[in-house]
């Protein structure tokens, strides 16, 4: 009979461990900023990444969906489910997705299961978010033509027990990166 090949035989071939990276923060904290800047890092030192945006993943898998509570949901569950393909194949996986309760996080760790899952906070204050404004998203959203933005219109519930919080107003990108490095390595 065929033997299935497993995550551990996947990883083995890589050479890396499979985990999914969370990155929850208001939209401008800087978790796209971050990731990309993981990705090269670890990209550098010869592992495999994928990172998964929310902007991107909202005009591809989950198009259709909105910013109700239950498209919320709905959006996680299904990003979750593929981070988790991506982690049993041994893939680091970086998640850069707003995630603004903790019910939404905590669906997204249950489908990908607690010890492939790493939270990082990524925390800037509401002010410093708009006035970075990077995609003039929080000037919209004052004038109402954004309607639940987080933030604004839809809460952000500060996360409970993240692994890591980066304070991306008092650090910088590269300490950020940094701090991340070190716990993927003592996870080794
Ligand atoms: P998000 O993905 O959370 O919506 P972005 O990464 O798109 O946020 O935007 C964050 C903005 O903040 C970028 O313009 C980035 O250059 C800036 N920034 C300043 N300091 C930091 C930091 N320490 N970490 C991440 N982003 C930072």
């Amino acid at each position: 009979m065929d033997v299935i090949l497993q995550r551990g035989d996947k990883e083995k071939l890589l050479g890396q461990k499979g985990i999914a990276i969370w990155m929850t923060g208001l939209s401008g904290s800087g978790k796209t900023t971050i990731g990309s800047a993981l990705e090269k890092k670890l990209y550098g030192a010869g592992l495999l990444t994928q990172i998964l945006d929310g902007d991107i993943v909202r005009e591809g898998i989950n198009r259709g969906l909105g910013f109700s509570d239950a498209d919320r949901k709905e959006n996680i569950r299904r990003i979750a489910e593929v981070t988790k393909l991506f982690v049993n194949c041994g893939v680091i996986t970086i998640c850069c997705f707003v995630s603004p309760t903790e019910e939404i996080r905590s669906i997204a760790k249950s489908i990908i299961g607690d010890e492939d899952y790493l939270e990082v906070f990524v925390n800037a204050s509401l002010d410093v978010c708009e006035q970075r404004d990077v995609k003039g998203l929080y000037a919209k959203a004052r004038k109402g033509e954004i309607k639940d933005f987080t933030g604004i219109g839809s809460v952000y519930e500060t996360p409970l027990n993240p692994q890591i919080e980066l304070k991306t107003n008092e650090l910088s990108i590269d300490s950020c990166v940094d701090i991340i490095m070190e716990h993927l390595n003592k996870r080794k």
